[in-house]
């Protein structure tokens, strides 16, 4: 069977924001938005070397500031929460993935056998929706599927609006989306989405009511990155 996530057969053309990324390799994404990024990343290799090379250079960045002077108790504090952090975290119940994400990116079905989902639920207009369970609460996870040549009215957001599509594709404003390709729409952007007609469009969609901020890091090589 073809592989939709093979990445030099169908290497993605649109990719998240670098600042993304490099929030994303210094740990600094939430549990969802890490998720939307490594279902990108698994599809892209250039955005995997910009995140590599983010994290190399964000070490040698740490590794130049110099060494500040910690209080005993702050110091003890300190080598305590490392302890904590380095603990193996209980592991989890595994449960079997449906098979209807048998084409769906590894992420992501890992990601389910840890967390499972409801069930679809309809929409109008023939979408269906699945919630995806994650821990941060600022941050809905959704799958949605769209019918061919479908797609939701002209809609604008009040925070960032993220989606990766994981089939079939569709096309808006600022061009076309096939398996693999990361739309970023800015708080204020507005769009209209239309689903690929015929196959129509599955997509993982994250969705708040406050734009994320992204951390110095990220501000900082976001520059160095777009050579
Ligand atoms: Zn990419």
């Amino acid at each position: 069977m073809e592989n939709a996530f093979d990445p030099i057969e169908k290497a993605p053309t649109h990719h998240p924001p670098s600042e993304l990324l490099i929030d994303y390799a210094a740990g600094s994404a939430s549990e969802a938005e890490a998720l939307m990024i490594a279902i990108h990343l698994d599809a892209c290799l250039s955005c995997r070397r910009a995140a590599d090379a983010a994290l190399a250079i964000g070490g040698a960045l740490l590794d130049d500031i110099a060494p500040a002077f910690l209080p005993p108790s702050l110091f003890q504090r300190t080598l305590r929460a490392i302890d904590a952090a380095a603990e193996p975290s209980a592991p989890q119940l595994k449960q079997p993935v449906p098979a209807f994400t048998a084409n769906w990116p590894a992420p992501l079905r890992a990601h389910l056998a840890e967390k499972p989902t409801g069930s679809w639920r309809r929409l109008p207009a023939g979408f269906r929706a699945l919630r995806i369970p994650v821990k941060d609460e600022s941050a809905r996870l959704w799958i949605m599927k769209a019918p061919g040549g479908r797609g939701p009215l002209l809609h604008s957001h009040a925070a960032d609006e993220w989606t990766v599509v994981l089939e079939g594709g569709f096309t808006d404003e600022t061009g076309t989306y096939a398996a693999g390709d990361f739309a970023y729409m800015a708080p204020g952007d507005s769009h209209r989405m239309v689903a690929e007609p015929g196959e129509g469009c599955v997509c993982l969609l994250l969705t708040r009511e406050h734009p994320r901020y992204l951390t110095w890091l990220g501000k900082l090589l976001a520059p160095l990155l777009r050579l």
